[in-house]
């Protein structure tokens, strides 16, 4: 840690050699490549290189394709004379006094300087870095990059970052790159990483096609990575962007494509639709079925009676009942004396869908088992995993429901004719493939049935997604009660909890969501353990409180979603490991903490966890941000009238270009895309089409590279 911490301090001011020297002088020894462990690069010792792994950076090569996720631009340098209260102002100065001292109210340390430009003097604070007036002298030619405030009635520099001054700065004075990082990790560091590993891009060659790239304008890869780092301007940035964009989104049609092809050229079983059992089923339901979702179990049964393999993504908003229809598919799979198989992108969705199941068909002679990592169980019993599978094989069980432990593991199938794949919004050619493989018969390939929550405009759905067939529930069952959603500010607080309280001495249920504190709350553990402990002492000591997150065990979480479902606990404090597919139907309230950190979209699918019965629901957004942007983006989630509004309503608040990331983008396959980039969408998809018809041999650079991501998305 100390020695960390010295690194950290002397590369910041660069009185090491920077990047290209290290680099230049592991060349010439031939010690790094792109494959070399990260750890081996940087010198930085095995506490760093951990916390890298975390962020999924294992290699040089991961390294250099770690996008940042925005740019701070500190390239305008200030005169002093002209500076105003400002986020961020950059100034080039001499340094003329500095110290320490400690704050007499907090005891906090502060670092005290004066600097200097041509036009005149600022004051500069820095808090709890005592170690900075060892590094920082007067005379020192620094930037330093910061916050400009009133410090009574004079204006100071906040923390700035500082750099001595030189043609190539890091950190100041130019587009810096801000990335996620995680507890311990700084952004200093990070960048030096990245920009000391940045020269062997070189090594990397550029696998898209010469024409392609010409065509549609893309700089070389090279320059791209180079940029997406260090941008010279946000021109050149917005270049790199584009190619970097243009890459996934190819890449991904090309798969696409690649996939829709397969699929023509295999066969499928064709599955008998027993039109009386199913009515008789349908009937048995508590509720009656929505036109919506009469007439998307329509298109579904039709496709299974045929030998080309369904390939359709059914689309409909949360609570409009998706699983009921993908039931009446498995049914008949069922009745076919076939099997199918449900996959769930977690271990709570999973075995929530396979306790509904056993619902719905208790009435029948069917064989359902639960198979997670963590979890197997066969009609309600646990069952050993060795007797799961030996009964998958033989075709015992013909409904099976579980995670994605169900294709990494050598599960063999008997006859599996249906996968469904559940709030996943896309199921990969290659796990397509392996259930092909472990589909008994190994002609056979299995229909395929992909349901998801997020409205994705219809005819972005098609370009992007030109292999499936859509269907879309737009209808909500009848019975629902429009939920009640409000902005609370934080002088209504106090209310709203009284509103909480009153709520579960009635007998409903309430959950509350917690965003991430910071990025290296991943898990969400403090997130969630602050706000439980906030709740259980000071706001409601008098009722039945329990937490869920990601550090969690699988058994855990159970037990507490089992608790919660049997009214065996009034308040559930969360992550957004709630937010998909949950269903609670006593939960009545829905609180969101900072709920200006979730995008439109996310809100949407929380608050779809509770009006999911007769009880009129609440859902409250607390939010402390008081900015008019924050203000019109969450009452937009008051005034939409659906999922699709709000998804529309998300991309035009946030524009383009304003920033990406995988939980933002609406693509959790891509790490630059957006659902936005329409224009490239299409330009990659033509060049795809092209690609392929000139056939994947001919660019041997790019066949190489579809098989490295499609063997990433795999191991998933
Ligand atoms: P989602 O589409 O979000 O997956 P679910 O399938 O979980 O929605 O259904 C949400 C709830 O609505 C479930 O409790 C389900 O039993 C119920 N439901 C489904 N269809 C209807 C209907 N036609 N009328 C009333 N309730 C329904
Ligand atoms: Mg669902």
């Amino acid at each position: 840690m100390g020695g960390e911490r010295k690194l950290a301090e002397l590369e910041a001011v660069g009185s090491i050699p920077t990047g290209d020297a290290i680099v230049k002088l592991f060349l010439a020894k031939m010690m790094i490549d792109l494959t070399t462990p990260v750890a081996a690069v940087s010198r930085v010792g095995k506490t760093t290189a951990s916390r890298l792994k975390r962020l999924g950076i294992e290699t040089v090569s991961d390294l250099i394709f770690y996008y940042p996720f925005r740019w701070q631009d500190f390239s305008q340098i200030s005169d002093i004379s002209e500076l105003q209260p400002i986020d961020a102002a950059t100034v080039k100065v001499k340094i003329q006094i500095i110290s320490n001292r400690r704050s007499p109210a907090k005891r906090k340390m502060l670092t005290e300087a004066l600097v200097a430009d041509q036009t005149g003097s600022i004051k500069v604070i820095w808090f709890n870095q005592p170690f900075l007036t060892k590094i920082l002298q007067p005379g020192d030619e620094v930037y330093l990059s910061g916050k400009v405030d009133f410090d009574r009635y004079n204006l100071q520099l906040v923390n700035p970052v500082y750099e001595k001054v030189s043609a190539d700065t890091t950190h100041t004075a130019r587009l810096v790159p801000v990335y996620s990082v995680t507890n311990n990790l700084t952004q200093k560091q990070i960048r030096f990483l990245v920009k000391s590993v940045l020269p062997l891009a070189t090594l990397i060659a550029d696998w898209l096609p010469p024409e392609i790239s010409q065509e549609n304008n893309l700089v070389n890869l090279n320059l791209a990575l180079n940029q997406i780092h260090f941008p010279k301007d946000k021109k050149i940035l917005d270049l790199a962007i584009n190619r970097l964009k243009f890459d996934e989104l190819f890449l991904f049609q090309l798969s696409v494509l690649a996939s829709k092809l397969d699929i023509a050229l295999s066969q499928s079983e064709a599955i008998d639709f027993f039109e009386s059992q199913t009515k008789n089923f349908v009937a048995s339901l508590p509720f009656t079925l929505t036109n919506d979702q009469r007439k998307v179990a329509w298109q579904i049964v039709s496709d299974l009676q045929k030998n080309q393999p369904m390939n359709r993504l059914l689309q409909g908003d949360v609570g409009s009942g998706k699983t009921v229809v993908a039931a009446i598919a498995m049914f008949n799979v069922a009745l076919n004396k076939k099997q199918a198989v449900l996959m769930a992108p977690t271990e709570i969705l999973a075995s929530q869908h396979y306790q509904n199941l056993l619902n719905l068909f208790k009435d029948s002679n069917l064989n359902i088992a639960l198979f997670t990592r963590s979890q197997r169980q066969v009609n309600g019993r646990v069952e050993t995993k060795k007797k799961i599978l030996s009964d998958l094989s033989s075709g015992d069980i013909q409904l099976v429901i579980g995670t994605h432990a169900l294709i990494q593991q050598d599960v063999e199938f008997s006859n599996l004719v249906l996968a469904i794949v559940d709030e996943q919004h896309r199921f990969g050619v290659n796990q397509r493939k392996i259930l092909r493989q472990n589909s008994g018969d190994k002609k056979i390939t299995p229909h395929l049935l992909s349901m998801t929550a997020t409205p994705i405009p219809r005819s972005l759905a098609l370009t992007l997604y030109g292999d499936l067939d859509l269907s879309i529930i737009r209808e909500m069952p009848k019975s629902r009660k429009k939920i009640i959603t409000k902005v609370v500010d934080p002088k209504n607080r106090k209310q709203a909890y009284e509103f909480v309280r009153n709520q579960v001495k009635t007998g409903r249920q309430v959950f509350v969501i917690c965003p991430l504190i910071d990025l290296s709350d991943k898990l969400g553990v403090k997130a969630v353990t602050d706000e439980f402990e906030k709740l259980k002492k000071e706001i409601f000591p008098d009722l039945r409180i329990e937490m869920l997150h990601g550090k969690l065990k699988p058994a855990d979480k159970e037990r507490i979603m089992a608790n919660f479902l049997a009214k065996k606990s009034d308040i559930l404090v969360a992550t957004s490991v709630v937010e998909v597919g949950v269903d609670i139907p006593n939960a009545s309230v829905m609180v969101i903490e900072g709920a200006e950190r979730f995008g439109l979209a996310q809100l949407h699918q929380f608050r779809g966890r509770v009006g999911r019965s007769i009880y009129q629901s609440y859902c409250f957004l607390f939010t402390e941000s008081q900015t008019e942007k924050t203000k019109a983006r969450l009452n937009a989630l008051v005034t939409a009238k659906d999922g699709f509004e709000l998804a529309e309503l998300d991309l035009q608040f946030r524009g383009p270009g304003e920033i990406y990331g995988t939980i933002q983008s609406g693509f959790p396959e891509f790490k630059i895309a957006q659902l936005i980039d329409y224009d490239i969408i299409i330009k990659a998809k033509l060049a795809a089409e092209k690609v392929l018809a000139l056939g994947l041999d001919k660019y041997p650079l790019l066949k190489q590279k579809m098989e490295q991501t499609n063997k990433a998305v795999h191991l998933e």
